[in-house]
């Protein structure tokens, strides 16, 4: 409408950045009110052995859900509560709530791996360790069938981190690189990282076609992850084609929604209940 007042680019550039200031502070407003309030919930998307088809655990993904404003997802609040200090809150809450779920199932006979993403922001906070403990803890989970999520950046840094995820390690939790082959570090030093599984980002995932040089590096991701032993589960596969070319080059696990979109615990549980009557 400023266009029409007189055509000044200026104020229309202005006029755009207040709003997403205004919009900015209204959403970090609103997540710590959220926070506090407790309108979150968690879904899990199952993972999948490629070659059984078997479950073989689960990721758990926060949604939040605003009174007003309804679902808003991941990627348009994780980002501002990692820039706010939020996220260690939030963070705490998502990793007892999902190894309360893991308890849960655990006591069902029900022993699937249980993945929560784990922000740079929350591993440097010096507490983090004690917090992982604390709640194994008082959950009584097998730390075993507990997986963090981390992202390269974050392990990329400084050694003061690294020890962090070994100590983390020690108590028996499972390490896995999120993301992979979207950051920079990647295959050089891949197998100096405290981690034991890596997830290939869906960007690779996604191109997967009959096209021989698509395939190329994923094979050599997969072909590293072999030989230095790393658990490889594939993000993001949502046709027939990219499962049929990613068993055929030997990756062991993965998600998408070919197989199921982030679910609640109650639909998730029915494909455990599945998968014992076929083991
Ligand atoms: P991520 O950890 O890489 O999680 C996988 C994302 O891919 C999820 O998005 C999931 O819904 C989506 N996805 C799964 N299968 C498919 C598929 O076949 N096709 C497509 N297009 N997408 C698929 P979501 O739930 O929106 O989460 C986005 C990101 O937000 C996550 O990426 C993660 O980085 C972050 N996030 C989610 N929950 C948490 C949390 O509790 N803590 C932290 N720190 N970050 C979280
Ligand atoms: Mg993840
Ligand atoms: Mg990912
Ligand atoms: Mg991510």
């Amino acid at each position: 409408e400023m266009k029409e007042r007189g055509g000044d680019g200026y104020k229309i550039y202005e006029h755009g950045t207040i709003k997403k200031s205004i919009e900015r502070m209204v959403l970090e407003n609103e997540l710590s009110k959220s926070i506090e309030l407790g309108c979150f919930h968690l879904d899990y998307q199952p993972i999948f052995n490629l070659a059984t088809s078997n479950l073989t655990g689960v990721e758990a993904l926060v949604r939040w859900d605003h009174p007003d404003l309804g679902r808003i997802p991941p990627d348009q609040f994780i980002e501002i509560a990692e820039e706010t200090r939020l996220i260690i809150c939030l963070g705490k809450w998502v990793l007892r709530q999902a190894c309360r779920q893991a308890r849960k199932w655990e006591e069902k006979g029900y022993y699937y791996t249980m993945a929560v993403n784990v922000s740079a922001v929350q591993l440097a906070d010096p507490e983090f360790l004690m917090i992982v403990k604390n709640v194994l803890e008082d959950e009584g989970n097998n730390p075993s069938l507990l997986e963090l999520e981390l992202t390269e950046s974050v392990l990329g840094n400084q050694a003061e981190i690294l020890g962090v995820v070994e100590e983390i390690r020690k108590l028996g939790v499972k390490i896995a690189l999120d993301d992979f082959g979207t950051g920079y570090s990647s295959f050089s030093y891949i197998n100096e990282l405290p981690i034991d599984t890596l997830k290939i980002d869906r960007s690779f995932i996604h191109n997967l076609d009959a096209k021989v040089q698509n395939g190329a590096i994923v094979e050599a991701i997969l072909s590293i992850a072999n030989t230095i032993e790393l658990n490889v589960v594939a993000e993001g596969i949502e046709r027939q084609e990219q499962l049929t070319i990613l068993k055929k080059l030997g990756c062991q696990e993965g998600q998408g929604y070919f197989y199921s979109k982030p679910i609640e615990a109650e639909e998730c549980e029915k494909y455990m209940k599945i998968n014992r009557q076929s083991e």
